[in-house]
């Protein structure tokens, strides 16, 4: 038998989310772990469902999961700063697990044909790995942290729709002009690293004629190199 939760939201059989406020006594309901769940409670213990069989299941997978349903239905989120005069964004659609890529994000919102990624994080935060597969897609992407203690769906409503904490930017897309740029940027840079070092070279095969000057050169060459290399880590 699992470790002992009270488990605070579970699936009718149309697949909606239901909170201990909103089911029903007596009537079955699926967990997100999949078992069959009712809803007990009273004067001494607070409204829960429980486990009618044996379950391996855990208190942050079913509220994770409960973020997702709550998500899909309102299909709206509060940003967690101002995004180009915007602090909301209402999707047309939301689809929950649908991969792209090589990568499964939680959600994805469509506005028109443009992709939001939503991640409703766990304990387990999203990863380095995890992080670059986003980056691969190069689509907006936000991370919502879940809250451990949330015991309804009004809760859950309240932290995506209307909160702005618990939450961050995983990725802003980059545009292909920038990159173009930032490439060509690379490219002019290294060219002239070489050539630079080129010269580097000549120069100090030929010291024996005018040391002081030539050194001179050299140094103000290499000053130019550190710079430009200084540059582009900041590009
Ligand atoms: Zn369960």
């Amino acid at each position: 038998m699992s470790k002992y939760f009270k488990i605070p939201f579970a699936y009718d059989q149309d697949q909606n989310v239901v909170d201990v406020l909103s089911a029903e006594r007596g009537k079955t309901y699926k967990c997100s772990c999949g078992s069959d769940v009712k809803l007990r409670g009273g004067h001494i213990v607070s409204d829960h469902f429980y486990h009618i069989t044996e379950s391996k299941c855990s208190l942050e997978s079913a509220i994770h999961k409960a973020y997702k349903s709550v998500f899909q239905k309102n299909k709206k989120i509060r940003l967690p700063f101002e995004i180009n005069g915007s602090k909301y964004i209402e999707f047309d659609r939301v689809e929950l697990e649908k991969k792209i890529d090589d990568y499964i994000p939680d959600a994805i919102g469509y506005v028109d044909d443009t992709m939001y990624l939503i991640e409703f994080a766990k304990t387990s935060y999203i990863g380095e790995r995890k992080k670059k597969k986003i980056k691969k897609t190069n689509v907006l992407c936000i991370e919502v942290s879940i809250i451990k203690t949330v015991k309804s769906i009004h809760e859950i409503e309240k932290h995506i729709t209307t909160d702005n904490f618990y939450k961050k930017l995983i990725h802003i897309p980059e545009y292909h002009e920038a990159k173009d740029l930032r490439e060509k940027f690379k490219k002019a840079y290294h060219d002239l690293e070489n050539k630079h070092r080129q010269k580097c070279f000549d120069l100090e095969k030929k010291h024996n004629q005018n040391i002081s000057w030539y050194k001179h050169q050299i140094e103000l060459l290499k000053s130019t190199i550190k710079q430009m290399s200084k540059s582009i880590e900041n590009f």
